[in-house]
């Protein structure tokens, strides 16, 4: 399995990735998909309803998960597509970031991605973080 990134830690648990999407259809109308698999309004030609459910939904994803301290950074399992021109060592505290690209309209994503990916990520904005480990261990903080 270590095809790209095999100095990637084995311990770590892959990142999360969550993506919801308005799709259309040749009618007109267009629904809603989840890749969590979740239960999703009925197809209708009300787009803008269906993106404000989607919009609300992502949002609903990124309070409900628990982000993991301990995840891989999603952004690099994507060759860090999201910043492309910018590289950097993934590292840090685990966050989770909202993508959604206003010019595209219809897609958003959720994803565990490190602290140092998510401030270059385009259209992204941070919605949640690990829990601080080790507050017993001492300092930790890089000057
Ligand atoms: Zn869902
Ligand atoms: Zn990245
Ligand atoms: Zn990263």
């Amino acid at each position: 399995m270590a095809l790209a990134h095999p100095e990637v830690p084995a311990a770590r648990r892959p990142g999360r990735i969550w993506t919801v999407r308005v799709t259309g259809h040749s009618d007109r109308s267009a629904s809603v998909v989840c890749s969590a698999a979740c239960r999703m309004p009925p197809r209708s030609r009300d787009v803008t309803a269906l993106r404000r459910f989607a919009e609300a939904h992502a949002a609903a994803h990124a309070k409900a998960a628990t982000v993991r301290g301990d995840a891989s950074c999603q952004c690099r399992v994507q060759q860090c597509s999201a910043h492309q021109g910018t590289k950097v060592l993934c590292g840090g505290t685990v966050l989770l970031v909202l993508r959604h690209n206003p010019a595209v309209g219809r897609v958003w994503t959720l994803a565990e991605v490190c602290e140092r990916c998510a401030p270059l990520m385009t259209h992204a904005r941070v919605v949640g973080r690990a829990a601080e480990r080790g507050a017993m261990t001492g300092p930790t903080r890089m000057t």
